[in-house]
């Protein structure tokens, strides 16, 4: 049982400047984890004592070890990642499985308040208090969302609110009835809330203050729909099953950059080809490192998300170091006529038309033995949907290199959902 989350010591950050360099107490954490990994003789283990590595005692050294993929983890099904005996073994999370075998994730005792003492932390840099209500919609069960929002909740002394995913009637009626302060929410569901609030004319009667949202990029122009329809403050949680799960970083009341918590995990940011380190302040992929982790410690974990360092310090005063807006994963690129496109960047130029809503879709399809983009876009009747379309398709042609086919729906025909919105849909292998 953990103390009291007022009582529990204020560790700083770790990892203060430079990524590139690791500092010596995180290198004698690491050092630890690879040893107790070739002793516990796990699937990762192993594979560590084929390459010949017994720890590291040097920064050259931690930047020899070898990446490690989802890919990787999926083979230890099931559960050859743990590296405790079984009896330590307190509970288990699974990524989703949407392609081929799910990944499970073993957590002791010590992983599972771990887990909760970064997630308060996050609840507190978002100016969460013991006086809030905070309704939580993520779901609960294998997967790392719902369970995560209410333990570091519980953690804090808010009061949770456990509601799980959909339901809305039901969401809006203990959101108005409990005066809940804080929503926890996909930014999709959070988005569907807020319109379904404004639809019915009942923001006077809602207490919400700040809304934090996990698990999905949210590009600018939903969070500010969102904050329009709702006032208020917006958090991104960071944060995946492999590592825990959200709850590993939060952006602090001074702007978008996450605070990544360096005493639970090692951050880098590499070149997603090369696997070369990249300098603060450059785009690339985010790779972790777990610290103290004990169920299935993880060593350069590639993450395919995309972002940088923000370099410097934050005007908040933590030395936790920042990362960027998640701008999307680098297994999501689309290569379309030779031009590595992502869906960040005609999510960035379809932002820049206030007259279309946030929503749309993009559609891959192979049509007379050529690739086409299909983007789908919402607006209401009250623009030239011919001007428009020709208008979005010539500011995509100028800042990407390619004409894309431009459809206009009527506001509100694309799907908004509860989970993930999915918004690219590649047809040209299917
Ligand atoms: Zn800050």
């Amino acid at each position: 049982m953990l103390e009291r989350w007022d009582k529990l010591p204020r560790p700083i950050g770790l990892q203060k400047g430079c990524s590139m360099q690791i500092s010596d107490i995180q290198l004698e954490q690491v050092d630890k984890q690879i040893k107790r990994l070739i002793e516990a003789d796990n699937f990762y283990g192993r594979r560590l004592k084929e390459a010949g590595i017994e720890g590291v005692s040097s920064v050259d050294e931690f930047l020899a070890l070898p990446f490690s993929e989802k890919q990787d983890l999926r083979e230890a099904y099931p559960l050859g990642l743990s590296a405790v005996s079984e009896r330590d073994i307190v509970r288990i999370h699974s990524s989703s499985g949407t392609t081929g075998t799910p990944v499970i994730v073993p957590y002791t005792q010590k992983d599972v308040d771990d887990w909760a003492i970064q997630f308060a932390r996050c609840y507190e840099y978002a100016g969460v208090t013991p006086e809030d209500r905070v309704q939580i919609t993520p779901g609960y069960g294998l997967w790392t969302a719902g369970i995560g929002f209410q333990a570091g909740c519980e953690l804090l002394g808010a009061m949770a609110i456990p509601m799980g995913p959909g339901n809305t009637e039901k969401q809006l009626q203990f959101m108005v009835d409990m005066q809940s302060t804080v929503l926890t929410a996909t930014a999709s569901y959070a988005l569907l809330l807020a319109e379904e609030i404004e639809r019915r004319g009942i923001k006077d009667k809602i207490k919400l203050k700040k809304l934090i949202t996990g698990s999905e990029r949210s590009g600018e122009k939903i969070r500010k729909r969102i904050i329009d329809a709702l006032g208020v403050e917006y958090y991104d949680i960071y944060g995946l099953t492999e590592v825990y799960g959200p709850g590993i970083g939060i952006n602090c009341a001074h702007g978008h950059g996450m605070h990544v918590w360096n005493d639970f995990v090692y951050l880098e940011i590499i070149d997603p080809e090369t696997g070369e380190v990249l300098p603060d302040g450059e785009w690339g992929e985010i790779v972790l490192t777990t610290l103290v982790k004990e169920g299935a410690p993880l060593i350069r974990f590639r993450t395919h998300d995309l972002s940088r360092i923000i370099p410097g310090d934050c005007a908040c005063g933590s030395t936790h170091p920042r990362i960027d807006t998640i701008t999307g994963r680098s297994d999501d690129m689309m290569k379309i006529h030779g031009v590595n496109v992502f869906p960040a960047q005609i999510e960035e130029i379809l932002a820049t038309f206030p007259e279309l809503s946030s929503e749309y879709q993009i559609r891959l399809s192979h049509l007379d033995g050529r690739d086409t983009m299909r983007i789908y876009v919402e607006t209401n009747g009250s623009v030239d949907w011919e001007d428009l379309r020709g208008r979005v398709a010539r500011r995509v042609k100028h800042r990407i290199g390619f004409t894309p086919l431009v459809k206009i729906v009527e506001l509100g025909v694309l799907p908004r959902s509860e989970k993930k919105t999915k918004r690219v849909f590649d047809e040209r292998y299917d």
